[in-house]
């Protein structure tokens, strides 16, 4: 039978319910457990896909016959560039390979701004009065770090299922030019995993901005990490901001953290022809080169676009089963209560849970009672602050598969009680 949801209870039934809900809890803390689901690292049996890497490269030169072991390639090995420009339908020359983390190239292209000033600035971002980036939320927590660290503010929009809400974003940029930038994780972003369409990109890449080096930092995180097969497009924010008149607005970020090795993939950043040489002419002060053996042996690994594609399919295998056990262990738990509602992501690395209003620290110090590490509640917006206080980011891609059953069945109940409690509080 379809259950009653909470607020439709009587006070003896909420408090019947409230009992129950505290000896399950009773049983789980009583259980000892140690679990884990904070951040979004990919599984031992995961990177063990990718073992193959320790053993490459066979020899030490490029399609060029350049010694990848010596400086230089600032720009990165050509043919991996070829590789991941097909793979984010781009060209070649529009594309940089660099270092092991897109955080850092994310880095530098904002701390390049602050000093030097991008492509259209008037002067370098620090010497404006004000600098503001615009941030949906929920969001990946170490954008709002990054900005949080040199004094920027932020402002927030919220993000659908279609991306952000693009007709708060067009009138936040259109009259203030301290709006310099925008953070958006187009495809499966973190945590939500909505997914950008064509029309909303359309209009981030055309809409009218009062400053003329307002920037899209498009990180494409999860660009090739799908859940299932319906598998999403990301759109080509270049090609639209270059037919809008923005050629300069967006800068592309990706990297194979979560494809390969997380600690020892390749990152990636593409924008417009001047924008990659805005971005080497200053990178040029501080590397000789990047990389070129661990670039090597990945374009090895990896054999074609489509050899990524399929190594993708196997990471999909191993993640797909966890996060429908997060799936069930909710839906087991919480369908029909009326007291959360959680994302069912098609691809990256997260779920995405609401809970009523006030209800996550508690949900998540009940969880970390129990020993179940949950990210702690708020970290997905600015400043660690979710003003309802009612979002819970999930990852479910490090435990296994049994670890993940056991800690969401914990989790679950965690939500059922701090809800339960506090409808009980409100009509007590
Ligand atoms: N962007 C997003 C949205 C992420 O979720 C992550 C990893 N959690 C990163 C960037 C980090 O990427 P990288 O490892 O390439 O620095």
């Amino acid at each position: 039978a379809p259950r009653t949801p909470l607020a439709d209870r009587s006070p003896a039934e909420l408090a019947s319910f409230v009992d129950e809900q505290r000896a399950a809890y009773a049983a789980l803390t009583a259980r000892g457990l140690s679990l884990d689901l904070t951040r979004g690292k990919p599984s031992p049996e995961q990177l063990d896909l990718a073992e193959a890497l320790l053993h490459l490269p066979e020899g030490h030169l490029d399609r060029a016959g350049t010694d990848v072991r010596n400086y230089g390639g600032l720009q990165g090995l050509p043919e991996l560039r070829e590789m991941f420009a097909d793979l984010l339908g781009v060209d070649p020359d529009q594309v940089v390979a660099g270092g092991n983390a897109s955080l850092t190239m994310m880095h530098e292209v904002l701390v390049d701004h602050l000093l030097h000033g991008g492509l259209g600035s008037p002067r370098p971002w620090r010497e404006e009065e004000k600098v503001t980036f615009i941030c949906p939320v929920p969001g990946y927590d170490r954008h709002y770090t990054m900005l949080e660290s040199y004094g920027i503010e932020m402002v927030t929009v919220p993000m659908r299922e279609d991306g952000p809400d693009v007709e708060a974003v067009e009138a936040l940029v259109k009259d203030d030019p301290s709006v310099k930038g925008m953070w958006i994780v187009p495809t499966y972003a973190n945590p939500v995993g909505s997914v950008v369409t064509q029309e909303v990109a359309a209009r981030l890449a055309a809409m009218p901005a009062a400053a003329p080096d307002f920037r899209l930092f498009w990180d494409n995180a999860y660009a090739l990490h799908h859940l299932t097969e319906d598998e999403a497009k990301s759109a080509d924010i270049l090609s639209l901001a270059s037919a809008a008149g923005n050629p300069h607005r967006p800068v592309v970020f990706a990297s194979t953290s979560k494809i390969t090795f997380a600690g020892a993939g390749v990152a990636f950043l593409a924008g417009s022809r001047e924008t990659v040489q805005w971005y080497l002419s200053h990178l040029k002060f501080a590397s000789i080169g990047p990389d070129k053996v661990n670039q090597l042996r990945h374009v090895q690994f990896f054999g074609s676009p489509d050899g990524v594609r399929q190594h993708m399919a196997r990471h999909r295998a191993i993640l797909a089963p966890k996060f429908a056990a997060v799936d069930a262990a909710l839906t087991a738990e919480l369908d029909g209560l009326g007291v959360a509602e959680w994302t069912r992501p098609r691809g990256g690395y997260f779920v995405s849970v609401d809970v009523p209003d006030g209800c996550a620290s508690r949900v998540v110090q009940l969880a970390r009672e129990a020993g179940i590490a949950l990210t702690p509640a708020g970290a997905s917006f600015p400043h660690g602050v979710d003003p309802r206080d009612r979002n819970i980011r999930l990852a479910p891609s490090f435990p296994s598969l049994a670890e993940v059953e056991t800690a969401m069945a914990g989790v679950a109940t965690c939500v059922a009680l701090a809800a339960a409690e506090q409808l009980l509080a409100d009509v007590g």
